[in-house]
């Protein structure tokens, strides 16, 4: 379906600061050009207004302390406070503009990737690797909330503080001017080079911090946990991870060093600043040029023309990080294709049935749907077809068994019809029409699907059964659940229907899940049932009601049934048999036996001992 395997962390090697990109980032911004303006605003008030502290130190030492002026030195100290006070203030009004600007976007981006991501077919999901999509909704997206503080708040602070400072030198003196400008370069160089280093450290960072999750996603999960345990590697990946751990640890380490080096060099280099002023300006004192207060604003005024340069010098680096983030965001964006509704779609309406969420079980159950498979192929992989040329009409309200060894692709069929994946060729008919021509709410809801692993999340059974239909009311509920033989148990819980089940709650076995799972859909009421039975054994008792209830379940609907009991196989109206994506041989029970052909043998290895020919 060309996905495709791809590696998201390749982005960040290349920032794409194409026109269109930034154009494309430019838009999630875009709405909120007024607070922007608004911050820009600030900015340049806050850096006029920092500019004042300095100039007023040369008016006081220039003027109100050689006069002797108590109350110009009041009034100059006092303005002083108020241009501080002031930018203090603006400063926070910035913050709020700041996070405002920033988690909004935030928000628009986590919203678009929820959409998008509920819209990503289910190949995604198989293929794209545990944890991943959670990285791309909370670390990436959070990521998000620094870029607009680091790149547009930062270009237009430094570049106004950087200006104003600089016109305010050369206006006071220009020859003194230039010797302060003359050292910039100084910090450029090194805070360019430190820049990149720590960059490439926290980029190697970045990675080995993912392979340690990586590996504790691994061994510390259930499934994970068991395989280590009872393949004894225990040892093995206490090795792995305690090397990762060691590995970024000790970057971790160079990263802080990397940034300490930097700040060392910078702070020398600050130094000298200074001490030329105090040499040079000195000069010019004697020489009767400029004044002592004039020397002591230079000083003050130093610190804002190298900090802003030093912090120009790694905006590109910021930029292109903020690229290379916005980037692995847009990668998943841009995935393609989503299985959605063709222009034009309609609402696939089936009798008295659709809309309505009464329980089955009722004796006037609504007519039902003709499932049709016209010389349909799918491929996973494009070069390896998983189905080829299925063809087969499964009547209204009757019950197709699909049987087969495993990896033919019975299963692969049944995700067909509710078009978790899209047929690759030919068509899929349900009550006559493409299912493509039907909204996929409407072909859905009409479709119940209880699999082999049960799904119920972590919630009390009321609630996993009502995510079916939420007005279903207790009446139904406990008549879905009497249907699906699981009553009696949920009744005999302490707290019933209330009973929390999942990680946090009881455990249930296979069979009372899949009778859940049966109830479920039988609340939902759908047209067409798509079971898949289960392999694993399940008990005698539990079998006989999981059977009652799939019975139940497929008592007047559209059934297709992956079928591993010889039970289910003799009740079923038409038997495919399915070997290599292919249907090789259909037709009921005893004609299939008599043939002698796969199905033969699949009867033999199975059920040849334990069940007498019928
Ligand atoms: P069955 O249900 O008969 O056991 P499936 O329909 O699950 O078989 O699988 C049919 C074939 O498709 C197998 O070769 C299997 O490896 C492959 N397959 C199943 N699911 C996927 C998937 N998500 N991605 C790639 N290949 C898959």
């Amino acid at each position: 379906m060309g996905m495709g395997k791809m590696k998201f962390d390749d982005l960040t090697e290349k920032p794409d600061l194409s026109r269109a990109m930034l154009l494309r980032i430019g838009r999630y911004f875009a709405p909120y050009w007024k607070q922007t303006a608004c911050v820009l605003l600030v900015l340049l008030a806050t850096s006029v207004l920092g500019l004042l502290p300095p100039l007023l130190v040369q008016q006081i030492v220039d003027r109100a302390l050689p006069k002797g002026d108590m109350s110009l030195l009041v009034w100059l100290v006092s303005a002083s406070l108020a241009a501080t006070l002031a930018s203090g203030l603006l400063g926070v009004l910035q913050s709020y503009l700041n996070s405002y600007i920033s988690q909004n976007i935030v928000y628009d981006m986590k919203n678009q990737m929820y959409r998008h991501l509920q819209g990503m077919p289910l190949q995604f999901f198989s293929t794209v690797q545990q944890g991943e999509v959670i990285t791309r909704m909370t670390s990436d997206i959070a990521g998000i909330q620094g870029v607009f503080s680091g790149t547009v708040v930062s270009v237009a602070s430094n570049v106004l503080i950087l200006a104003s400072t600089a016109g305010t030198l050369f206006w006071m003196n220009w020859k003194l001017a230039l010797v302060s400008v003359i050292i910039i370069p100084l910090f450029i160089t090194p805070t360019r080079r430190m820049g990149s280093i720590r960059w490439k450290l926290a980029k190697r960072t970045q990675e080995k911090t993912a392979e340690q999750n990586h590996i504790v996603e691994e061994t510390l999960s259930l499934s994970g946990y068991m395989l280590m345990k009872l393949f004894t590697r225990e040892q093995r990946e206490w090795n792995r991870f305690r090397e990762a751990n060691a590995e970024t640890t000790s970057l971790q380490i160079r990263e802080s060093m990397a940034g300490r080096w930097f700040m060392m060099l910078v702070n020398t280099f600050a130094s000298i600043g200074p001490m030329l002023i105090y040499l040079y300006g000195g000069y010019l004192f004697i020489q009767g040029e400029i004044s002592v207060g004039a020397i002591l604003t230079f000083v003050a005024l130093l610190g804002r023309l190298y900090a802003p340069a030093g912090a120009l010098t790694n905006l590109y680096v910021e930029i292109k990080r903020s690229v290379a983030l916005f980037q692995r965001i847009f990668a998943y964006f841009d995935m393609e294709p989503q299985i959605v509704d063709r222009p034009g779609a309609s609402p696939l309406r089936l009798g008295a049935n659709y809309g309505s969420s009464q329980a089955s079980g009722d004796s006037n159950t609504p007519a039902t749907a003709e499932i049709e498979f016209r010389e349909v192929s799918f491929a996973y992989q494009s070069d390896k077809p998983s189905l080829r040329n299925i063809s087969f009409t499964a009547p209204a309200g009757t019950m197709t068994a699909l049987v087969g060894p495993s990896g033919a692709g019975k299963t692969t069929i049944t995700n067909l019809i509710p078009r978790l994946y899209e047929a690759a060729s030919g068509q899929i008919r349900v009550a006559g029409q493409d299912i493509t021509s039907y909204t996929l709410h409407s072909l859905r809801s009409q479709i119940g699907l209880v699999t082999q692993d049960t799904y119920l999340f972590n919630g009390t059974i009321r609630e996993n059964l009502l995510y079916a239909s939420e007005t279903a009311g207790e009446e139904e509920l406990i008549r879905a659940c009497r249907a699906a033989y699981i009553h009696d148990f949920i009744a005999s819980l302490p707290e019933g229907y209330d009973t929390v089940v999942g990680n946090r709650g009881i455990k249930l076995s296979g069979g009372e899940k899949q009778r859940i799972a049966i109830a479920r859909v039988l609340l939902k009421n759908p047209s067409i049932v798509i079971l898949d039975e289960a392999t694993s054994a399940l008990d005698t008792v539990s079998e006989y009601y999981v059977q009652q209830a799939m019975a139940e379940l497929l008592r007047g609907k559209t059934g297709i049934v992956i079928a591993h009991r010889l039970s289910t196989i003799m009740a079923a109206d038409q038997i495919l048999v399915v070997s290599g994506g292919e249907i090789a041989e259909r037709g009921r029970h005893a004609e299939l036996l008599d043939r002698g052909g796969i199905y033969r043998e699949l009867y033999d290895k199975q059920f040849g001992q334990a069940v007498p020919q019928p």
